[in-house]
């Protein structure tokens, strides 16, 4: 089986589009989606529209959640806030449906779990090797994906006492699935990278082969900062699409 994983892709339709053509030929069974698909960016329907094409088994990021219900929204900084309230009033009601449909955790086909922020929590920030002990002890299955920090990294716990592992890949990698290792991995933020690299990141898993490839991809960072900014967008949501943070 050969899974796609996509993590927050915040509305970002130019960097989909490159992640969706990257992956046309590599014989993709199953598209993952890890939530955030709106939020920030410009496209919010079409990203709904093209994540459900995909068919992607998906979850819901915080942002998703806000956007359907903005009561919420006020826990977000104000030019993100901006964001969703503008998203909330772009969506289509069968993409808001659809958003407000999404469970928060998944497990896939009885081996990956996938979570937004973390598996105990889904707003929780998973940046350092204690943070993802809280999901290396919580899985159920040797292999987890999450996105929500916008940093392509995995963390690997032979739970044997001592902290987890942590291997930031910010310029893309890859893994072999041990037996006997738990493995907790973020394939990075499709629209909205903040690991220095502004380009698009998602990752491949294949099971066959127990591996998991960590890309990246350029896109076009000028088209989506335009559609931002005619959209009316905070100027800070798109200058720091230049510099990936
Ligand atoms: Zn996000």
């Amino acid at each position: 089986m050969r899974y796609a994983v996509l993590s927050d892709i915040h509305s970002n339709l130019v960097a989909l589009q490159v992640v969706r053509d990257d992956l046309a030929d590599a014989q993709i069974d199953r598209y993952l989606c890890l939530g955030d698909i709106v939020g920030y960016g410009p496209r919010p329907n079409q990203c709904c529209d093209l994540v459900r094409e995909l068919d992607a088994i998906s979850i819901s990021g915080n942002h998703d959640e806000a956007a359907v219900d903005t009561a919420q929204a006020e826990w977000f900084t104000a030019p993100a806030r901006a964001c969703l309230l503008w998203t909330a009033e772009q969506l289509r009601s069968d993409n808001r449906e659809f958003l407000a449909s999404l469970p928060r955790l998944r497990i896939v086909d009885d081996r990956i779990t996938i979570c937004h922020g973390s598996i105990p929590d889904p707003d929780h920030y998973t940046v350092t090797p204690l943070d993802a002990v809280l999901s290396l002890e919580a899985m159920e299955t040797a292999v987890a994906f999450f996105g929500h920090t916008h940093y392509a990294e995995w963390f690997a716990s032979t739970r044997d006492g001592r902290l987890p592992a942590e291997h930031p890949t910010p310029s893309g990698g890859s893994l072999r699935i041990q037996e006997g290792v738990r493995y907790l991995i973020n394939p990075g933020a499709v629209g909205q990278p903040r690991d220095g690299n502004p380009k698009a990141g998602y990752a491949i898993y294949d099971t066959e082969t127990n591996e998991v490839v960590i890309k990246r991809l350029a896109y076009d960072i000028a088209a989506t900062a335009e559609q931002m900014e005619e959209a009316g967008l905070p100027e800070a949501m798109h200058a720091r699409l230049w510099l990936g943070v």
